[in-house]
């Protein structure tokens, strides 16, 4: 499937009914959620797939569209029904867990795929996702905001991981929550994609 076909299959997905602002939730773009995936996909990462804070499940559906088994896993049990019903809207499988990110464990290394909140409601929300999927992952594309990149590499390099991509992008935002004053706006984020590092990975 190409990306444009990818995204059109995307906007039929339903966002957050209720969304909750202290759990940041914000649905990443069609077009952003395409281009990880078709990019994930083209690189050969798409194989066992974590979403960590799957709300609607863009991401999850996303990978699993494109051959990936997808597993979200989210705090919001609401959500996940929106989630489920979007999977089964677009034809896709994903498996879905109700739980705290930071409970989680995992036997086998995985690939993460996320958009976390960007820790400006609770601060070092995005710190923990990320330290979770150094935790579970050989390989991981994250959502940050502009200005994280000084963070994500040293939290990245002190687990001997590197960053291999980064792309800086220009998102728009629906307006989600009352303080919106926009229909929509343009937010910077920055995506990465990160690695162990081979020595790392020796003797698996
Ligand atoms: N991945 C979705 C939603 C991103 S918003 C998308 O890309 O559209 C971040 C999500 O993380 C929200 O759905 C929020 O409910 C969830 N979340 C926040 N803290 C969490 C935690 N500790 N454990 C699990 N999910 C959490």
């Amino acid at each position: 499937m190409r990306k444009r076909e990818l995204e059109i299959l995307l906007e039929e997905l339903k966002g957050f009914e209720n969304p909750k602002i202290k759990l940041e939730q914000y649905v990443t773009p069609p077009g952003l959620a395409a281009f990880i995936a078709t990019t994930a996909k083209l690189i050969g990462d798409l194989h066992t797939v974590f979403d960590l804070g799957c709300g609607t499940g863009i991401l999850a559906i996303s990978c699993s569209l494109l051959g990936a088994y997808s597993v979200g896993v989210e705090l919001d049990l609401e959500a996940l029904k929106i989630a489920e019903e979007n999977a089964d809207r677009v034809g896709a499988e994903i498996d879905l867990i109700c739980m705290d990110v930071n409970d989680l464990r995992c036997r086998e290394k995985v690939t993460t795929v996320m958009n976390p909140p960007f820790g400006i409601q609770r601060r070092n929300a995005d710190r923990s996702f990320l330290k979770k999927a150094l935790e579970i992952s050989n390989v991981i594309y994250t959502i940050h905001s502009a200005g994280s990149e000084v963070f994500v590499r040293s939290m990245v390099s002190r687990h001997g991981f590197t960053i291999t991509h980064l792309w800086k992008l220009s998102i728009p935002l629906r307006r989600s929550y009352s303080f919106h004053e926009k229909a929509f706006k343009y937010i910077p984020v920055e995506v990465f994609r990160i690695e162990k590092h081979e020595s790392c990975n020796a003797g698996r």
